[in-house]
Parts: structure tokens; sequence; C-alpha cells
């Protein structure tokens, strides 16, 4: 059986893997001179940052690509865990951490949110029990047409994961603090949506992080695509860097290969679109050829939320500094409203990743300060780069993080640097956002509709955005492909 993928994300390399451990012959094409897509190392005169993936969470899903791959996982991905794992700091001052330490989680919300404090266990199993239906019913299945969501067995599990309320509506119930609410509701930019209006069910994040733990990677969070590109080698994945995928050939409603820049045309039994579909299936695909997905239907998609990221590398390392650390804006809704309407928020979050803080390796000689701040997805209204990293700065400064001053190396990346690196649609980072109902459970399928033998993973589709998620979706589409995954209706 011949394989192609186009793209080599995490979603794409993951297929390959499972696909070519089966004796598949695999191609994997990526555009880029690395592999693992927005899992992007930069390594600069002495500092690691991974770009994409600071926050880690299902390490096992990880692992058990590069166990496919026939490698170790403990020896190919030293994880750790980062027990009291986020600091969130609020413009009034008050600090709370977020932690898998129950009894340090009890003490600070005693103090500041004596409903949180009453609720806390029952919120728990909650969001465990969201997760654990999401697990069952979505997150290891891939998604072919709409007569998938008429199993009666799904479309009960649909009903019992909150679709009809928002996230925010749901935090509301179980704590009375704003701050602990805003930062609760700061998952749903996990998945590039907005909190008033993604669905409920997607609070099964907290359960990621607050049940089962944030990790990261000794050595960088990169490792884990350096991992998968050392497994597909193993099993005898023909990777190719810097080659682009220009179209994908058929013939009567079937595809029959895909072609490369370098000018080459490789047949192909199946063909397996990694990159992000909003984007790569009107450049590789004539409109005349895919009905089910003309290009005013992929354009009435409303984009994930995209990101401007600042990597600084300072002289310097500043102790107050935690490895993820929040600074909260005063006012989230007004944050978000801004977002969709395609401006930059004058009052962000800003998330900041530093991960010298647990592993002083990536970093030896002052800290690499990851910041981000969400960006609207492109177009946006008129946006200067340099004013707003130093409007950036200027708020760091005053929430006493001096960094401005200590900068030896930078690099930023805005959402149009991130659509033209990783032909992400819009610079969004996880292609449609799951703001409606409608887009949230109905994701672009993980099969064509248009064409016999195309595919379809990674964060634009089934089960969404998210690393552990992209790679589930490698996973899922390969397992389809080999006949292993049975449907229960
Ligand atoms: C700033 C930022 C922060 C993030 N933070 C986190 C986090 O903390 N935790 C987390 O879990 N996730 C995070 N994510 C999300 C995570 O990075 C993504 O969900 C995941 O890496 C996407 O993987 P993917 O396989 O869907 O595709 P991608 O990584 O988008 O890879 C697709 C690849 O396809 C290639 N491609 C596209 N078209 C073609 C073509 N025609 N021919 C050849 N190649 C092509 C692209 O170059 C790209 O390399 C973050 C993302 C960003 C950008």
């Amino acid at each position: 059986m011949k394989i192609a993928i186009v793209g080599g994300g995490l979603g794409g390399l993951s297929a390959a893997i499972t696909l070519a451990k089966e004796g598949a012959d695999v191609r994997l094409f990526e555009q880029n001179r690395h592999f693992g897509g927005k899992m992007m190392a930069v390594d600069e005169q002495g500092y690691h940052f991974d770009f994409g993936p600071n926050t880690i969470t299902m390490p096992d899903v990880f692992r058990d690509v590069v166990k496919q791959g026939g490698l170790h996982p403990d020896e190919e991905l030293p994880f750790a865990k980062i027990t009291h794992h986020t600091r969130n700091e609020f413009k009034d001052g008050m600090v709370f951490d977020f932690s898998t330490d129950k009894a340090y989680m009890k003490e600070q919300l005693a103090m500041v949110d004596p409903k949180g404090y009453r609720h806390y266990d029952s919120f728990l199993e909650e969001i465990e029990r969201l997760y654990e239906m999401s697990e069952k019913h979505f997150l290891h299945r891939t998604f072919s047409g709409f007569k998938d969501y008429l199993s009666p067995t799904l479309a009960r599990s649909m009903t019992q994961v909150r679709p009809l309320e928002s996230m925010n509506h749901f935090f509301k119930k179980y704590f009375s603090h704003p701050n602990i609410i805003q930062a609760l509701n700061r998952y749903s930019t996990y998945i590039g949506s907005n909190p008033y209006q993604a669905p409920a069910t997607f609070s099964m994040i907290a359960h990621l992080e607050w049940n089962d733990g944030v990790f990261f990677v000794r050595g960088g969070n990169t490792k884990i695509a350096e991992s998968f590109v050392k497994a597909a080698e193993n099993v005898g994945v023909h990777l190719y860097s810097g080659t682009k995928v220009t179209h994908i050939y058929s013939s009567k409603g079937s595809v029959q290969g895909v072609e490369t820049s370098e000018g080459d045309y490789y047949e192909a039994d199946h063909v397996i679109v990694n990159g992000d579909l909003l984007h790569a299936v009107p450049e590789l695909i004539h409109e005349s050829e895919r009905s089910k997905m003309p290009d005013k239907k992929l354009q009435s998609m409303d984009p994930s939320i995209s990101a401007f990221v600042v990597m600084a590398g300072l002289d310097t390392k500043i102790s107050r500094l935690k490895h993820h650390h929040l600074l909260f804006s005063h006012d989230y809704k007004r944050e978000f409203n801004v977002l969709k309407h395609g401006y930059y928020a004058d009052d962000p979050t800003i998330y900041l990743c530093t991960s010298s803080k647990s592993d002083p390796s990536v970093s030896p000689e002052g800290d690499n300060c990851f910041i981000l701040v969400n960006a609207p997805a492109l177009p946006n209204h008129q946006f200067d780069k340099e004013a707003y990293k130093s409007h950036i700065y200027d708020l760091l400064g005053e929430a006493g993080l001096p960094i401005k001053h200590h900068i030896r190396y930078e690099k930023v990346m805005d959402p149009h640097d991130i659509k033209n690196t990783f032909g992400a649609y819009r610079g969004s980072l996880y292609g449609p956002s799951s703001n409606s109902r409608m887009q949230a459970f109905m994701r672009p399928f993980n099969k064509s509709q248009d064409m016999d033998g195309l595919w379809f993973c990674g964060g634009s589709t089934h089960p969404g955005g998210g690393s552990p998620m992209v790679v589930l979706s490698g996973q899922n589409v390969a397992n389809q492909i080999l006949g292993k995954i049975v449907h229960i209706e």
C-alpha cells in the first residue's frame, strides 16, 4: 500500500509511523527544512526555545508513537512533571497557582474563593467525567461524514458533555472569584476559541492540567518531534524535507498521487493531508474536484485565534519568573471581543514560558522567555509589530519583569509569520475555531467526502487542536486506513 503524506507536523509524522510499522510504503513531504511543524526548535546564541507546544499534557500519547517506532520512550522522551505548574497573576495583585497538589489548591481556594473551596472536589470529578466521555466517544475515532453523528451512542454521549453551555458559564457554577474564573477561561485558548462561546465540553482541558498534570521534556519539548523523526526513519518512512506538495491528482473520484515542488510525481493509494486543511485543500485540489468542499464553504469557517510571540533570550535570570507564568488582563471579555473584531488587545493577557526555570540546560546563561499574547486571525486591522512588541515589554516592566533591559537575543513571530511558515489558514493556530457548536463538534471530517483515498489529520480536523490531539488524529487516520478502527454504534 502506497501512502503520501502532505506535511510533517506531529499529526503527519504519527500517521506515517503507524502505517509504516504495518508495512505500508510511506512517503512524507514537508515544505520546511525542519519536521515537527508548529513544534519548532529555535536554537540561537545558547538559548533554546520551544516554538509551539510549551505546555505538554497527555505524555503517554507521545510515548506510544515512539514505542510504535521501535524506540524506548523513556530514553527518547524524558518527561518531567511540574506540580505547581502555572502561576496566575492578576491586575489586583492576587496570585494563584494552579497545581495538581490538591491540599495546596484547597489551601489557596479557602483564602480567596469559599465557593470554589467547597466545590473543588466535585469540580475535579465533573471535569474528569467530561474528559472520559470525550475519550470514549471522540478522541480515538475518525469522522467520515454526517452519518457518523447519527449513531445513537454518539448522539446520547453528545448530550452528556454540556454542549449547550459555555465554558465561562460552567466554571461559574463551581467558582465565584472572577480571577479564578478568568484563569480557567484561558483553557479555551488551547483550542483557539473564546470562553464565552466555546462549549463547556472543552472544560475537560482543565482535567488534563488539574488532575493529570503538566509536563515538559528535559532538553526541550521539541525532542518530541525529533523522536518522531527518529521513529519514522526506524520503521522505514521516506522523509522529504524542503519539499512542498503542489498538487493532489485524482481520477474518477479516487486519489492517484501527488506532485512536488521538485517536479516529481509519486503514485499513492492514499494521500493524508496534515497541513492546515483550510489552506491546503484550495491550494492542492481543483475546486471542480471537491463539490463537498468548495472555496466558499471553507472560507465561511470562523478561524481559531492566532498568536503574537516574542522569544527573548536574557543576559540574566529573573527569579520571580515561573516556568509557566501568566499576567492576566483587566477585562477578559473585552480582550476576546477586541480579537473577534480583528484588533490586537491594548491590555492583553500575557503568557510567559521560561523552561530554563525547570531545566537550566536549555538556556544556561540566562532565561529563555517565550512570550505569547493572543492575536486575531488575519486579516487584522492596522498593526505595527515593533510598537506592539515594545508595548508588551512595557506591560511586563510595569508588572515587575524588566525583560526589555536584559535582551541578548530576540525573535518575533506574528500571525503573518505563522501563516507563511506553516501554511496556517489566516495565521490561525488550529484551523476552524470551536466557538460555535456546529464548528466545535463538526470539524472538517478526517475522510474526504469528495475523493476515495484522501484523508485529513492534524489540528484543523478531528479531534482538534493541541499537540496530543493532533497526534491522536494522525493515529486515528492511520488505523482507519489499516482497517483497525471499528466504530461501536
Ligand atoms: C504559538 C503556538 C503555541 C502553542 N502552544 C501549544 C501548547 O502549549 N501545547 C500544545 O499542546 N499545543 C500548542 N500549540 C498547538 C500545536 O503546536 C499544534 O496543535 C500542533 O503542533 C499542530 O500539529 P499538526 O500536525 O496539526 O500540524 P502543523 O504543525 O501545522 O504541521 C503541518 C505541516 O504541514 C506542512 N505543509 C503544509 N502544506 C504543505 C504542502 N503543500 N507540502 C508540504 N508540507 C506542507 C507545514 O509546513 C507544516 O509543517 C501551539 C501552537 C502555536 C503556533
